[in-house]
């Protein structure tokens, strides 16, 4: 993980909930799905290809692909919201469909796609199912888990977690950096 500032985006904003002014919190991101992260150098550069915003790994018998995403955690004691930068796996056709139109900022579509990224607070993460829903204006496709899916992460994504929590993930996060 990284600690990903957005571009040309200011780190405190004024808030619709209550006027006050928050500090942005740095988003929690993974430079790579799960997939690729665990293939060893040799594979990385043999089978893999990977860049800011696609994956693929192309295995004997087929190939799978990945596109980066965000989610949207509310926290519940708190007016912010913790960003998470993940990976989705897709099908062929909806891959092409997202990377045909990457530059088209009027393309708004949904996909299904599988969560790709191992959030260490719930161990595995992997193969939760989602809604991969693109944005207008460029801005990464967001995802939404299907609330009927039995997992911590997907209960904790629809009740919220608290600030607390939130904080002590960031600085993990920033732990883990150094
Ligand atoms: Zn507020």
């Amino acid at each position: 993980m990284f600690w990903k500032r957005k571009k040309n985006k200011s780190t405190e904003f004024k808030c619709a909930k209550c006027g006050q002014v928050h500090s942005e919190w740095p988003a929690l991101a993974f430079s790579s799905p799960a997939n690729y992260h665990n293939l060893s150098d040799d594979e990385k550069s043999e089978i893999g290809k990977l860049d800011t915003d696609f994956c693929e790994i192309h295995y004997e018998d087929q190939i799978d692909r990945f596109i980066r995403v965000t989610l949207t955690q509310k926290i519940n004691d708190a007016c912010e919201t913790l960003e998470y930068g993940l990976w989705v796996s897709l099908s062929e056709k909806s891959y092409s469909d997202y990377k045909s139109n990457f530059d088209n900022e009027n393309h708004e579509t949904g996909y299904f796609g599988w969560l790709c990224s191992n959030i260490s607070e719930y161990g595995n993460t992997s193969s939760i199912p989602c809604d991969v829903m693109t944005k207008s204006g460029n801005d990464r496709p967001e995802i939404f888990p299907h609330e009927d899916f039995d997992h911590p992460f997907v209960r904790d994504y629809y009740d919220g977690i608290n600030k607390k929590e939130a904080e002590k993930r960031i600085n993990e996060m920033i732990k883990n950096m150094k």
